[in-house]
């Protein structure tokens, strides 16, 4: 406080005034801060039980699948302990049709023509950005670590013929039902080959791939939220664990949707006629993290067959991975398939994929979740870019817009007051 507010603060100027006024809104913000009790702690927990749940069940589905491979399980059996799991894939698939197709036509029928151009366009230059940037990541990444030694005779090749048993009818009969993510992560675990497999230049490959994503989910993809939207990117991305953590689970960003499109609008409050327009869109063809390791990993082919890449070929790989990755459905491993066509533009051998595959399970859940918070990120920043349209539409449709914001925007509140923006235009102007 001012001297001069101290002794008669009723006659301070406007300026003082509005300057205590900022002050005793901070003071109350710190208490704020300081008193969390007990049952905010209760409240919180309860009111995030089920992120908390989905992760615990990723922890336990680790440690139950390696505490299992000592039993040496039979592929059979290894099939019946994963059930549950492949319950809940084919249960969130189930859901992804009608999803994208609904949610497509409501998201357009909300919007009129102009601004569902402006939207798509918007989201179009997105996606390409965050892809090209996605592919040029893997290329560096893996030209500067260089993973492959031009050798391939102590790799381990892969490569499985399966057999459909009357179980397997069986099965299919009762996939109607929801089970757990704990039991997709640890039957892939009890399934994973011997771990001895995955050693040198493969294990040197892995860790190429995941530090490739890692730059661009941690790094480039909250930069470009920020610098676009000026809003803390964590707190938009810790509204999207849940749906993080699923991606990981399922290996599948199709699958996952009904989980984005949860945690995109309820929790982070991003407009429902953003996310029914763009995520379906996003999910079938952006995906960075797919583009990246196609890129990467075909490199990474060159660089073991001793094959001298030169810049035009580099080129091709960088469009062909782009290609790749917007060809690739959404689904566990597609990636690998749509690799042919990388491998194939420069003369790649193709049989070559099954040197990678031993690690492909693990690196597709990763890349699967770098491709779900791709997507997400997008609709927060198309909702930003495209907030003008929005809100004319609202006026016209004579909708009231801060009533849904005051409810559904936390995040924007939150990094608000801890960065103590200015408010934001809608807000202000509404
Ligand atoms: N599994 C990935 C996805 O669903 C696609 C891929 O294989 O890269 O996003």
């Amino acid at each position: 406080m001012t001297k001069g507010n101290r002794e008669d603060p009723k006659t301070g100027s406007r300026m003082e005034r509005f300057q205590q006024g900022v002050r005793k809104r901070t003071l109350l913000a710190k208490k704020k801060v300081q008193s969390i009790t007990k049952d905010d702690v209760k409240s919180y927990l309860l009111r995030n039980a089920f992120v908390l749940f989905t992760v615990v069940a990723v922890i336990l589905g680790i440690i139950l699948g390696f505490s299992l491979r000592s039993y040496k399980m039979n592929y059979r059996e290894v099939k019946y302990f994963s059930f549950p799991g492949e319950l809940l894939m084919r249960m969130l698939q189930m859901l992804v049709l009608p999803l994208i197709v609904s949610s497509l036509v409501t998201g357009i029928a909300a919007l009129d023509s102009k601004a569902s151009g402006k939207m798509g366009v918007r989201a179009v230059v997105y996606y390409m950005s965050t892809t090209i940037i996605a592919v040029l990541i893997g290329i560096i990444i893996v030209v500067i670590i260089h993973p492959g030694k031009s050798t391939k005779e102590n790799m381990h090749r892969e490569g499985k013929t399966v057999q459909v048993t009357a179980a397997d009818a069986f099965l299919d009969l009762i996939r109607y039902a929801p089970l757990g993510i704990l039991f997709l992560i640890a039957g892939k675990i009890v399934e994973m080959e011997d771990m001895g497999v995955i050693g040198g230049q493969l294990a040197m490959y892995t860790v190429t791939v995941i530090i490739g994503l890692l730059i661009h989910a941690v790094i480039v993809l909250p930069l470009l939220y920020f610098l676009i939207t000026h809003k803390n990117p964590w707190v938009f991305i810790g509204g999207l664990i849940q749906a993080l953590v699923t991606a990981l689970g399922t290996s599948s960003s199709s699958a996952t949707l009904p989980v984005t499109f949860k945690c995109l609008e309820e929790i982070n409050g991003v407009d429902k006629r953003v996310t029914r327009f763009v995520l379906p869109v996003g999910a079938t063809i952006n995906m960075d993290g797919t583009a990246l390791y196609e890129a990467l990993a075909a490199i990474f082919i060159a660089q073991v067959n001793n094959f001298d890449l030169n810049f035009g070929q580099i080129i091709t790989i960088s469009i062909t991975a782009t290609a790749a990755s917007i060809g690739a459905a959404g689904i566990p491993q597609a990636g690998l398939v749509t690799m042919v066509i990388v491998l194939t533009s420069v003369g790649l051998p193709t049989h070559d994929i099954t040197l990678i595959i031993a690690v492909d399970w693990f690196l597709d859940r990763l890349r699967t979740t770098t491709n779900v918070l791709g997507d997400s990120i997008g609709a927060g920043i198309v909702e930003h870019l495209s907030w003008h349209e929005l809100k004319n539409r609202d006026t016209e449709m004579g909708n009231s817009v801060i009533q849904e914001n005051e409810m559904k925007k936390p995040y924007q509140l939150i990094s608000q007051e801890n960065a103590s923006e200015k408010p934001l235009d809608h807000e202000t102007k509404m």
